[in-house]
């Protein structure tokens, strides 16, 4: 029976409830295939310095390494506020992790089904069918890495602060071909955004995305907008977008506002993928929940577990290169909450169900 080896990385708060209905569910689709889980547990997050002093544990990122790929629940609550900002779970292990394993394509789906509309700010007759769009942001590069980075006094005792934002070619080029082929999956739209009237590191990335679209696929309808047009038409009219891809910053706000008119974090799936193959060949990534630990309602079996089953599915899908069985789980999700089954969060008012009762609507739909 082929078996699919991946760290599980529940975290913290709601991280471990979601987990264990998102590996029940992954349980049953890779079962009905005869394909066997054969998972890892590591501690990461608070979770990781609770028990090994560390967010993420050397031993922790050894069944990363052994694993080909990362399914990750949240990391960090209020248990670990007090600590030094390098210390806090966020920091220390997620953004180590992305480094080490040169996680640099974020693809974050922004799905918001019909029957769900109410639960987006936007006015509903601008969104009468929901939304369906995907954004792609470059992780490791741009002026959340870029050096130098630092804060100097000056000699007339004023102080100063620089980030640098800096772009190789070679970065744009392969996010390029992760947009491409999301774009091929879907509409073959391809909307690039910048802000190439004003950032250097900008016009090189339009003149880059450009080129390599038109030598590696012509058959992708590329468009470009500036970042400031991109904020507000994504408030206008979401699904004018099919695919978009941007730079780290523009990406880490634009998916943000598009993870708020999507409604509830509670459904937003996403995927790190890495440089790296796997022992299959395939990408190496790591697949989360768009949303935190949400302390607020940890312990009480009232979290959505869709995120992360959802979450599940992209790792099957371009970890496994089960497109198949990705789809399945898809549809199971999709079904369960628009036939009625609601947790908390998308029920607007109406029934709920706790996480184990949601993912057991789900493993029925499959
Ligand atoms: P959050 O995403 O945890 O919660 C925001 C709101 O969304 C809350 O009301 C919460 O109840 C709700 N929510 C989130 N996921 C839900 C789900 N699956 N089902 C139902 N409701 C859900 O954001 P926050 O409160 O700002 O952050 C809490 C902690 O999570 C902080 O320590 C933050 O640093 C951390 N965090 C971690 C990650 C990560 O691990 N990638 C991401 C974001 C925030």
């Amino acid at each position: 029976m082929p078996t699919l080896k991946f760290a599980v990385l529940a975290g913290d708060y709601i991280g471990p409830e979601v987990m264990t209905e998102a590996l029940r569910v992954l349980e049953h689709a890779a079962g009905q295939e005869n394909l066997t889980l054969a998972y890892i547990k590591a501690d990461v997050g608070g979770a990781g310095i609770d028990n090994h002093g560390t967010a993420l544990p050397d031993s922790t990122l050894k069944v990363c390494e052994q694993s080909d790929a990362i399914l990750f629940g949240s990391v960090g609550g209020p248990k670990w506020e007090k600590l030094p900002p390098k210390e806090q779970p966020e920091r220390a292990a997620l953004l180590p992790l992305r480094k080490h394993f040169t996680l640099f394509a974020n693809i974050r789906p922004g799905l918001l089904y019909r029957e769900l509309t109410d639960a987006s700010p936007l006015k509903t007759n601008r969104i009468p069918d929901g939304i369906d769009i995907v954004c792609i942001r470059e992780l490791t590069g741009g002026l959340y890495f870029g050096l130098p980075k630092q804060t100097t006094t000056l000699p007339d005792g004023d102080v100063q602060a620089v980030d640098t934002m800096v772009y190789r070619k070679s970065e744009i080029e392969r996010i390029a071909a992760t947009a491409i082929t999301a774009a091929r999956a879907r509409k073959k739209k391809l909307c690039s955004v910048d802000k190439a009237n004003v950032l250097e590191t900008s016009v090189l990335w339009r003149k880059t995305v450009t080129d390599y679209v038109a030598r590696h696929a012509p058959d992708i309808a590329l468009t470009h907008m500036y970042v400031d047009n991109a904020a507000m038409q994504l408030a206008r009219d979401p699904n004018q977008f099919d695919v978009f891809v941007t730079e780290n910053m523009f990406g880490d706000i634009l998916s943000d506002e598009m993870a708020v008119i999507c409604g509830s974090l509670g459904m937003l799936s996403s995927a790190s993928l890495g440089a790296g193959k796997n022992s299959l060949g395939l990408p190496f990534g790591l697949y989360e929940p768009a949303g935190g630990t949400a302390p607020d309602i940890a312990g009480k079996g009232i979290a959505n577990p869709c995120a992360q089953i959802l979450s599940g599915a992209l790792m099957l899908r371009f970890s496994f290169g089960l497109e198949k069985i990705a789809m399945r789980i898809e549809a199971a999700v999709k079904k369960a909450v628009t036939s009625g089954t609601r947790t908390a969060d998308i029920a607007f008012g109406g029934a709920t169900v706790g996480t184990r009762a949601m993912a057991e609507a789900i493993i029925a739909q499959l």
